[in-house]
């Protein structure tokens, strides 16, 4: 198989975290691409897991080396893929998945055109702002923001490729396992598609002469 660019993008509270992680966990063929943040670590999350926390100067630093696949700011706070992640992943022959925001997706699409881009959204405003008040790890004023921020977003959504609605989350991680298996299905990513396609045409021409009749 032909590993893959995969971004999933949504709003805050639209799910894309979790979709992941679970697709993570079931597909053998998925790999998650830890992103590099400026932002501080939040409780339980470690350092090289959920992402890699550089420094503001460290991340820069990288910018200028050319590290990154793409970048963007996102509420103050510098996010990035870093190239090697993308090779970590698919030298593993892995499909690889990206958890990002709309500026770094669009960035994805003009380095790699082959990528699919996948937009989940909530069901509704009023399960995004309960998905949103439930975190608890937001404060009333954050919450404000993010649902501003969400309606910007959601702008980008016709820039994708795949919508999916993510009202029960087994829902939408089925619905992203068929994206995903159909995509890989494409003739233009079947490598050696070529080799498989002539060994079946000699094979079928061996049964031709197996099947008619003898001179
Ligand atoms: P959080 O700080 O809540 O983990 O993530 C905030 C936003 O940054 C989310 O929309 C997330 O998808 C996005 N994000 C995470 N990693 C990256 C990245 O490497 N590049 C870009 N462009 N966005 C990212």
């Amino acid at each position: 198989m032909t590993p893959m660019v995969v971004v999933l993008s949504s709003p805050s509270g639209g799910g894309k975290t979790s979709i992941t992680q679970r697709l993570v966990a079931q597909r053998a063929d998925c790999g998650y691409s830890i992103s590099a943040t400026t932002r501080a670590a939040r409780p339980g999350e470690q350092n090289g897991v959920a992402y890699y926390f550089l420094a503001p100067d460290e991340f820069e630093r990288r910018v200028q080396a050319g590290d990154f696949a793409e970048h963007a700011v996102y509420n103050g706070h510098r996010y990035g893929t870093l190239t090697s992640e993308l090779v970590r992943v698919m030298h593993g022959g892995q499909h690889v998945l990206l958890d990002i925001e709309v500026v770094g997706a669009r960035q994805v699409r003009a380095r790699f055109p082959d990528a699919v881009l996948v937009f989940i959204v909530p069901p509704s405003g009023a399960v995004l702002a309960e998905r949103l008040r439930g975190r608890r790890t937001e404060a009333a004023g954050v919450i404000a923001g993010r649902l501003q921020q969400a309606i910007d977003e959601l702008g980008a959504a016709v820039e994708y490729d795949y919508v999916v609605v993510n009202d029960e989350v087994g829902m939408a991680v089925a619905a992203v396992n068929a994206i995903l298996d159909a995509e890989s299905r494409r003739t233009s990513r079947q490598r050696d598609f070529a080799v498989v396609l002539d060994r079946l045409r000699a094979e079928v021409a061996a049964e031709l002469l197996r099947a008619s009749p003898a001179k």
